[in-house]
């Protein structure tokens, strides 16, 4: 694969330089950081901190509350070993204002010498209520003849893994720190940086802040340069796709036409407008680039389905592909249907391995009309004959490569693939004209008729088996309905969670057929699990949060999410988008496990009083608040490093102008930016 940046070259830049050439770095520290994805220096560099703790100052005993964290310095007035079986150090650290509590449950005998009585230590923890009254248990700690623990910045707290220390993070940090610092390249001049800081002095300050100091300003630095590299790239995938031309696809719309009149709806104002905006771009000379976005349940599918017909009547291949295995056979499942009745029969690749050679000959085939699958399609081996028109649904699950990757097999001599990426993430006009600068967009603003609302309501967990009696109800009316178990990695834990749940449902509604699907299952029990519930017999799913991506049941009305409190915003947006599909009012419960904190009651009220996937997306930003700086990022939007589109909305007029003008001038500057911000960046050549 060509890449436009030679490795020689990039040997040269010291952000590009590995880890180990760090001192202090070699190859076992080296193995644990690139498990959080950090290879370079320039990798270290932009490991932002998550917060910081303040060691700047020394706190009075007195003046630490429980569950403060602080530096305290005092004299060890007691210390005694407790315990028998599992032995304790328990000392009493006293300064001018009072005295507290300090117990290690592992210990050497140095350790007991050095917490002898009479000495002076410093010591940073968290002040907890002991047995005894407060105390800090396993602080870090000084002698009064080492080193104080007292900085003069505030000390960084970094996401970390297993196995890798704060402290050998800090320590490798500060070394990147010192390597690049010096002379780190400032690609953007003083007039266009958002503050009067450069990016190293914005780096230094985000790594080590003098106490109480406002980051805002070292933030936008590094965020604005993020971005504008960002959009200059997807400026430069545009400059060099409209000088490529497309697959002229003009056509009677026979097959569209057929389809229309066999649709038991009509298409609404929106998607029948959409669908000319597209016929238009397929007539054209140039190869579409459109992304449609679309609110849950806007009926972006049916869009799809209408640019493929037209694309296959003028005698090409169309490819969609889906994020999840579960969305692809979903969609297998209804084009199929759509089509099979116009003499269209839609060839499904997943994962390929049974079978992939005689798929792969299908998929060359030029009498297979459509294709319709998962990554997969875009490995090397899979070539497509006459590929016309690629359809990405759920884009925002990919990157901007795939992307091009899954483009690029469409493309033979200056001729391209077509693209429509399709996306239900809610975002505002001007900040989809960022994030997608080198598409044109489209906006299902509408609805399809029909549909009613859904009632969603938070109870506690104490409440569960109300929840189930209602469930109950709901079956023997003939309803269907999910229970969603919200799980963070769908580990062993978490799966063990949803077995019980699963076990304890089907015991507690004896005579309904219960269903469970999770992500760990394999692809055709998934499959069985999902159509046994779509059309079966299986009237209660229960499930992971493999169904929040774009599956569509409309027959269920019922939605419980257990420990809703995990989730955040969007996701519980997606989640509750899978009922009030069909023309049955849904009711969505979120089960929620008490007390419940601000944020989570915040989230909640706000789902009870909207279903717009706008105003959720800017809801969902003013709850992470200012005071995170660098909250998790929960929008779901594409993760850049430090930028936040939402966040940092008032600086993207700015980011988009300097971004062009760069395109325009400097494209050694271009390269060097993107080194610094694109991951991908060796993708970049083939695009
Ligand atoms: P999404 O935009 O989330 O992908 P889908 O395409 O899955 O939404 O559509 C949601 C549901 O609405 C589907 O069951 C689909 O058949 C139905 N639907 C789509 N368009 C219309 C319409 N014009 N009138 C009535 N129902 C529609
Ligand atoms: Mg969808």
């Amino acid at each position: 694969m060509p890449s436009s940046i030679s490795a020689d070259a990039a040997a040269l830049v010291p952000c590009e330089r590995p880890v180990t050439v760090l001192p202090g770095i070699g190859p076992a520290l080296a193995e644990r950081l690139a498990r959080l994805e950090i290879r370079t220096v320039g990798d270290l560099l932009f490991h932002l901190p998550v917060r910081y703790e303040d060691r700047t100052r020394v706190v009075p005993i007195r003046q630490v509350a429980v569950g403060q964290s602080a530096l305290v310095e005092g004299e060890v007035v007691a210390s005694a070993v407790v315990g028998r079986a599992r032995a304790s150090l328990v000392c009493d650290l006293a300064d001018e204002s009072g005295r507290m509590g300090v117990r290690f449950f592992h210990f050497s005998p140095a350790q007991r010498r050095k917490l002898e009585v009479g000495t002076r230590v410093s010591v940073y923890g968290e002040l907890r209520q002991g047995p005894q009254g407060p105390e800090m248990v396993h602080p870090e700690y000084r002698g009064a003849s080492e080193v104080s623990l007292r900085e003069t910045t505030l000390t960084p707290v970094y996401p970390t893994t297993e196995g890798l220390s704060m402290n050998a993070l800090r320590r490798a940090v500060r070394a990147a720190l010192s390597f690049v610092l010096p002379d780190l390249a400032e690609y953007l001049s003083e007039a266009l940086r958002p503050s009067g800081l450069t990016l190293a002095t914005a780096l230094r300050l985000l790594h080590g802040p003098p106490p109480g100091f406002d980051l805002t300003p070292a933030r936008a630095v590094l965020a604005f340069e993020e971005l504008v590299t960002h959009h200059a790239h997807l400026l430069t995938l545009r400059h060099a796709q409209g000088r490529s031309l497309g697959r002229k696809c003009r056509v009677p719309g026979r097959l569209l036409a057929q389809f229309l009149e066999t649709l038991p709806f009509t298409p609404t104002q929106a998607q029948a407008t959409v669908i000319a905006m597209i016929r238009r771009d397929l007539e054209g000379t140039r190869p579409m680039r459109r992304v449609l976005q679309g609110d849950v349940g806007s009926g972006k599918t049916l869009v799809a389905a209408a640019a493929a017909l037209l694309v296959i009547e003028a005698g090409y291949q169309v490819a969609i592909m889906a994020p999840t295995e579960l969305l692809a056979r979903q969609h297998l499942e209804t084009f199929g249907s759509w089509m099979r009745p116009l003499g269209i029969e839609p060839l499904g690749l997943m994962r390929l391995r049974v079978g992939a050679e005689a798929k792969r000959a299908q998929a060359r085939d030029r009498k297979t009309q459509l294709i319709i699958g998962t990554q997969a399609m875009f490995q090397e081996e899979v070539g497509f004959e006459r590929l016309g028109l690629v359809i990405i649904d759920e884009q925002h699950r990919f990157g901007v490569h795939e992307r091009q990757a899954l483009t690029a097999k469409g493309r033979s001599g200056a001729r391209r693939a077509h693209l429509l990426a399709m996306s239900a993430t809610p975002i505002p006009r001007t900040l989809a004209q960022s994030v997608y600068a080198d598409l044109d967009l489209s906006i299902l603003d509408e609805r399809p008729p029909g549909r009613a609302p859904v009632t969603t309501v938070a109870l506690a967990e104490t409440r569960r088996d109300e929840v189930v009696a209602r469930m109950r109800a709901a079956c023997v009316s003939g309803a269907k309905a999910y229970w969603v178990c919200a799980l963070i990695d769908e580990g062993e834990q978490d799966l063990k969670a949803a077995g019980v749940l699963h076990a304890e449902l089907a015991r507690a509604l004896p005579g309904v057929n219960v269903g469970l699907i999770h992500g760990r299952m394999k692809a055709t029990d998934k499959d069985r699990a999902m159509e046994d519930f779509a059309r079966g017999p299986v009237q209660v799913l229960v499930a992971t949060t493999v169904i929040e991506v774009g599956v569509d049941v409309p027959t269920a009305s019922l939605l419980v999410i257990e420990n809703a409190e995990r989730l955040g915003l969007a996701q519980l947006h997606q989640l509750r988008g899978r009922i009030g599909r069909g023309g049955l009012p849904g009711h969505c419960v979120l089960l929620y496990k008490p007390p419940l904190g601000d944020m989570a009651r915040s989230r909640i009220a706000c789902l009870r009083e909207t279903d717009d996937g706008f105003v959720i997306a800017r809801r969902d930003l003013e709850l992470r608040g200012a005071g995170e700086i660098f909250g998790a990022r929960q929008t779901g939007l594409p993760g850049f490093r430090v930028a936040d589109l939402i966040r940092d909305e008032a600086l993207l007029p700015m980011v988009a102008k300097t971004a062009a003008a760069l395109v325009q001038g400097d494209p050694a500057l271009l390269l060097g930016l993107r080194q610094r911000w694109l991951r991908e960046r060796h993708e970049l050549g083939s695009a």
